[in-house]
């Protein structure tokens, strides 16, 4: 059986482009661009080059890249290392949407004594805009971390906006961009953010390489001391291959994306609209005026998105419930919780998130099967509205 692949908000297929793009720095061109040797430095002028692609994708200049080993990595240096310049009085704004990835390092600042807060979002999740005006009065150094893109719902921030209200009020703001990458176009001349994550892996390059973009004149402590990589910023030999590969990714999303987002949209659409209609009690997570085009976050009441995503699993389709399951328990996630999504809906959360390799059949053989699914965990449910399901699907 194929697998039928939906789960690409957590990670993508590598493009073949891509594939082929990092072979020879394995076999013939694996000098370190560091040495001093030819052999060694021929390879330098291909990371230089691939530098000033990845730069041109999000309109940066070269020298305000810097290559990490994934999108975690990013995001910790970026908080870490931020903090450590604004010192023990630095308040630091974020959201209760966030990855852990950022959460994570924003709440050790909390327990060394920084001041943390956590804007919450509405149903739709959108970001709870007073809020975060509120949040930014008070003097102090301030570090705004908001995501551009929810990795679960998809619902996209305004993060023009976001970044100029946090530069008005004299904040240092970073963006975990991950989930815009390839989707949406990204353009830090036009959006003040003085720091940006992404992650080759969730746009079709490998797992393990990091675009961590800081905006000349940001003071930033280093957060991976060792050689004078990076120019200094972030030590460890360059993982050459990765980094041509990203940049063969980045051109691809560059080349392709406003056809993709147009074809990867309906295809989703279809998925929605198709899983709305057949599945009663079923509900859209996230506001479809502001989503990326690839992901739907649905809830089906009364059942437990893992018994659906295993029944799923068994007849080769992919797709994720986006909880974060800690030590076996089944935690419902926490970005369905923050959007104050009923109780009986929480546990029925659903994601689907598509490429640019998904296909129409694909599509249909969801709507076939997943509705048949759905039916018959409901059936085995102790909670339901029992006399208003409908007998026959
Ligand atoms: C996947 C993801 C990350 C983590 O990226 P890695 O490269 O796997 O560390 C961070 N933030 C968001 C929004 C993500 O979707």
């Amino acid at each position: 059986m194929d697998t039928i692949y939906f789960d690409n908000n957590a990670t993508t297929r590598v493009a073949p482009e891509v594939r082929d793009a990092m072979m020879p720095f394995f076999d013939e061109l694996y000098g370190n661009p560091s040495s001093m040797h030819a052999f060694g430095g021929q390879v330098a002028k291909y990371v230089k080059r691939a530098r000033e692609e990845i730069a041109a994708f999000i309109h940066a200049d070269p020298s305000e890249i810097i290559f990490t080993s994934c999108a975690t990595e990013s995001d910790n240096m970026a908080i870490h290392g931020c903090a450590e310049v604004l010192g023990p009085q630095a308040r630091i704004i974020t959201t209760r949407v966030e990855h852990p990835a950022v959460l994570g390092p924003c709440r050790r600042l909390k327990d060394m004594g920084c001041r943390e807060i956590e804007l919450p979002v509405d149903g739709g999740g959108n970001l709870d805009m007073d809020a975060f005006r509120e949040a930014l009065k008070g003097d102090g150094p301030k570090l705004v971390s908001i995501m551009w893109a929810n990795n679960e719902t998809g619902v996209v921030f305004p993060i023009a906006e976001i970044a100029a209200l946090a530069k008005e009020a004299g904040a240092v703001v970073h963006t975990d961009a991950v989930q815009v990458a390839g989707k949406i176009p990204v353009d830090v001349s036009k959006v003040p953010v003085d720091m940006l994550s992404m992650s080759g892996h969730k746009f079709h390059a490998p797992k393990g390489i990091g675009i961590f973009y800081l905006r000349r004149g940001t003071r930033l402590k280093t957060f991976m001391l060792g050689g004078h990589q990076e120019s200094g910023r972030r030590g460890g030999t360059e993982n050459v291959p990765y980094i041509v590969g990203l940049a063969k990714a980045c051109e691809l999303a560059t080349a392709n994306m406003a056809r993709e987002a147009t074809q990867v949209r309906a295809l989703r659409d279809k998925l929605e609209q198709g899983l709305l209609a057949t599945c009663p009690d079923a509900r859209v997570n996230g506001d479809p005026a502001h989503r990326l085009p690839n992901t739907s976050n649905m809830s089906f009441e009364y059942i437990e998105g893992e018994a659906i995503i295993y029944h799923m699993s068994d007849l080769g389709i992919c797709a994720s419930t986006g909880s974060a399951c800690a030590a076996g328990s089944l935690e419902p996630s926490h970005v369905i919780r923050a959007m104050g999504v009923p109780f009986t809906a929480v546990h029925g959360s659903i994601r689907f998130s598509l490429s640019r390799y998904n296909t129409e059949a694909e599509v249909d053989y969801v709507l076939e099967h997943m509705p048949k699914v759905v039916k018959k965990l409901r059936a085995l449910s102790p909670f339901s509205r029992g006399d208003t399901l409908p007998v026959n699907l």
